[in-house]
C-alpha cells in the first residue's frame, strides 16, 4: 500500500543529515525469489543463484541446536557473545580478546569503518569487488581508492600497494575475491603485508575461506604470527555454513580493534538462534568437508557447462563463477523471466558480466538449460 502523501519524507537538509549521506541510497541486494515471483508473475520453479548462499541449508547439528534454543527466545542473547567467542578462540588457538563476533561480515565491516574513518581518510582495494568496502567508506565521508584486479580476477597486490598514501587508514584484500573468485597466494600476501606501512590496517576478507583447497592459499588466522603485523581476518557463517538468514560472522583481530568494534556494536546484534547455530556448526568438520567437496564438483560442472555454451568463466576457488556475457543486466533479466536469479555485476562496476552461485547439481543443470535458451534468443 502506498504511503499517504502527508507522510512523504522531507528532503535531507531539513533534518540536518550528515553530508556523507546525501548521495547514498539503501543497499540494493538484488531481487529475492519472492519478489521475482510476485513482480514477474512467475508461477513455476524459481532457482536463486544470486547471493552465494550455500544451497544445502544449515548443518544438521545447527538445526538441532536451534530447535532447542528457540524455546529460550523470551530471553536476551548472551551479552558479549562469550560462548561463541570462546569456541572460536579455541578452534583457532588465539586469545578470546582477539575474537569479534558480529551480525554478519557486513556488520563487522560497518563497525570497522566507524572505528577508523574520518572524512579526510582514504581506504584502498581492488575492483570489482564486494561493494561494502566502498559503501562503508562513503557512509563515513571517507574516500575509496581503487586499482584493477589481475586479468585472472584476483586482487593485484602491487597495484593495491601503490594506492597507499599518507591518508590511507584501511586496505581491503578480498580473498577469494567476490565476484570473480580469484585468490592471492601466501607468498604474494606475505610480501604485500611486509611492504604495507604499519599505520595502515589490512582487512583480509575471507568470506569464502572454507571453500578453497589450494595449498598456496593463505590462512591469515593461522599464519598471523608469521606476518609480524596487526591485521583483521574476517570469516562468516553465511556461506558454506548455510546461515546467511541468521546473520553471524566473526573476525580475528588485534584486541584493541575488537574492543573498539564491540563498543560500537549493538550488544545483542546476533540473536540466540544465530549464536546457537554458529556454535553447533563450528566444529562439524565432516559436514564442512562434504560441502567443500560438493561445491568443487558443482563448480566444475557449472564451468564445463558454461564452456559448452561458448562462454569463458574466470577461474574461481569459491562457490560462484563470473562470466562476461556482453550486457549483464539484459542476460540477468532474461534469466529471471525463466525463473533463474543470478547477479548482474553492473552494481559492482562490471556491467558486461554476471555472477552465478554454485547451487545443487540439479539447480546447475536447470540454470544451464535456461542459459542456453537465453543465449539463443539474444
Ligand atoms: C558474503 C560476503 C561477506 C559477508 O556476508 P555476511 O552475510 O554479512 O556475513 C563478506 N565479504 C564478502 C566478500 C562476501 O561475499
Amino acid at each position: 500500500m502506498p504511503l499517504p502523501s502527508s507522510t512523504v519524507i522531507a528532503p535531507a537538509p531539513t533534518f540536518g543529515f550528515r553530508p556523507a549521506l546525501r548521495d547514498l541510497q539503501p543497499y540494493s541486494a538484488g531481487r529475492g525469489a519472492e519478489a521475482v515471483r510476485r513482480e514477474l508473475g512467475i508461477s513455476g520453479r524459481i532457482v536463486k543463484l544470486a547471493s552465494n548462499e550455500g544451497p544445502d541449508g544449515p548443518f544438521p547439528s545447527a538445526l538441532e541446536a536451534m530447535a532447542e534454543e528457540m524455546k529460550q527466545s523470551n530471553r536476551y542473547p548472551e551479552p558479549g557473545f562469550g560462548s561463541l567467542r570462546r569456541a572460536i578462540a579455541e578452534k583457532h588457538g588465539v586469545p578470546v580478546e582477539r575474537v569479534l563476533v558480529g551480525g554478519g561480515g557486513s556488520a563487522i565491516l560497518h563497525h570497522l569503518a566507524m572505528a577508523f574513518l574520518d572524512p579526510e581518510d582514504e581506504v584502498a582495494y581492488c575492483a570489482p569487488t564486494f561493494t561494502a568496502y566502498r559503501l562503508e567508506a562513503l557512509k563515513m565521508g571517507a574516500t575509496p581508492r581503487t586499482a584493477p584486479l589481475t586479468a585472472a580476477g584476483s586482487f593485484n597486490l602491487h597495484a593495491l600497494l601503490s594506492l597507499v598514501g599518507p591518508r590511507t587508514k584501511l586496505v581491503y584484500v578480498c580473498n577469494p575475491n567476490n565476484p570473480t573468485g580469484g585468490t592471492v597466494t601466501r607468498a604474494s600476501l606475505s610480501s604485500f603485508l611486509e611492504a604495507l606501512p604499519h599505520d595502515v590496517l589490512p582487512i583480509l576478507d575471507e568470506a569464502y575461506f572454507e571453500y578453497v583447497d589450494n595449498p598456496e592459499y593463505p590462512d591469515s588466522v593461522a599464519e598471523y604470527a608469521e606476518y609480524g603485523r596487526p591485521l583483521v581476518a574476517l570469516r562468516t557463517f553465511s556461506k558454506i555454513y548455510g546461515l546467511a538468514g541468521l546473520r553471524v560472522a566473526y573476525a580475528v583481530a588485534p584486541d584493541d580493534v575488537v574492543r573498539a568494534c564491540m563498543t560500537l556494536q549493538n550488544p545483542f546484534e546476533v540473536n540466540r538462534l544465530g549464536l546457537a547455530a554458529a556454535l553447533a556448526s563450528l566444529n562439524a568438520d565432516e559436514e564442512l568437508t562434504r560441502r567443500r567437496a560438493a561445491n568443487r564438483v558443482g563448480r566444475e560442472r557449472l564451468a564445463a557447462g558454461l564452456r559448452g555454451l561458448g562462454l569463458d568463466p574466470l577461474p574461481s576457488e569459491a562457490n560462484f563463477l563470473a562470466i562476461r556475457v556482453g550486457d549483464g543486466d539484459r542476460v540477468a533479466a532474461a534469466l529471471e523471466m525463466r525463473g533463474v536469479i543470478v547477479r548482474s555485476l553492473g552494481s559492482m562496476g562490471d556491467p558486461s558480466s554476471i555472477r552465478i552461485t554454485v547451487g545443487t547439481l540439479e539447480e546447475i543443470d536447470f540454470f544451464l538449460h535456461q542459459m542456453d535458451e537465453v543465449l539463443a534468443e539474444m
